[in-house]
């Protein structure tokens, strides 16, 4: 062995005895932390019931967070009664008053029992999950009954409207109450208005999952490719007044949860 190799060998030999040092020297606290502590948050008693720091955007009472989509400065005008809300689809889209960035959102509707219509044209509404712009602008989680409806695969209840095709369809019969448990992680921007990360989301339909992690190509396009043209901050939650001529769906028990990193 030459003079090279031998202290070319010999530094081998002490890195490798450095690194088992090393090893042996970490301790189980080293990766164990204490800061930052979680909020304590009380849980709801199922997972309908609001948890203690939720916005409830809509509790059975009034529609004091919401305002019409194409006019914010009007209240909303749906109907509330019995404790539930009902669209009315003379009147419009209607969205939530505060703006949201990340959240949790548990939503329940229900498409009335004596539904007519076939296709897209049966109890169609949707959950805007950021709200852009007038009309139907933004990020569309489908509401439609496919109980026992046929239509195009990526526009079904559970679909990212003509985006993705829900993972299972777990829809209820119409008549009945379903619900909605959506994570929505909002895109973000660069400074020249390009999407630097996309819009991501996960959806439980009555406690399937039908969307895991799903990266949106850009906000809802009825014709054409969906692509991030417009960027936007925290936005609001918009709900769909369908124009189909079906008989109008009602909505209950709707909860938002914004989602912050522990400080
Ligand atoms: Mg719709």
């Amino acid at each position: 062995m030459n003079l090279k190799k031998t202290i070319l060998t010999a530094s081998f030999l002490i890195t490798g005895l450095g690194m088992v040092n090393a090893q042996q020297a970490a301790k189980h606290e080293d990766t164990e932390f204490y800061t930052p502590v979680p909020a304590k948050v009380t849980p709801g008693r199922t997972v309908a019931d609001a948890p203690s720091d939720a916005v409830r955007l809509f509790d059975g009472k009034d529609l004091s967070q919401w305002v019409m989509t194409d006019d914010r400065t009007k209240p909303a005008t749906w109907k509330v009664a019995n404790g539930i809300l009902t669209v009315d689809k003379t009147s419009g889209n209607i969205e939530t008053k505060q703006s949201f960035n990340n959240y949790q959102l548990h939503l329940e509707w229900r498409i009335p029992a004596n539904i007519t219509g076939e296709g897209q044209a049966r109890g169609n509404s949707g959950l805007f999950l950021a709200s852009i712009g007038k009309g139907d602008a933004g990020y569309e989680l489908q509401i439609l009954d496919n109980y026992k409806n046929k239509t195009y695969t990526n526009g079904m209840a559970g679909s990212v409207y003509k985006q993705t095709t829900p993972l299972a369809n777990p829809s209820r019969p119409a008549g009945e109450w379903q619900t909605y448990d959506v994570i929505w992680t909002a895109p973000t921007f660069n400074d020249d208005k390009t999407v630097k990360t996309p819009a991501k989301v996960t959806v439980l339909f009555n406690g399937v999952v039908v969307q895991n992690g799903f990266e949106l190509k850009g906000p809802t396009q009825y014709v054409g490719q969906p692509s991030y043209k417009q960027a936007h901050g925290p936005s609001p939650i918009k709900l769909q007044a369908h124009g189909d001529k079906s008989e109008p769906l009602s909505f209950r028990n709707i909860w938002v949860r914004e989602i912050n990193e522990p400080k």
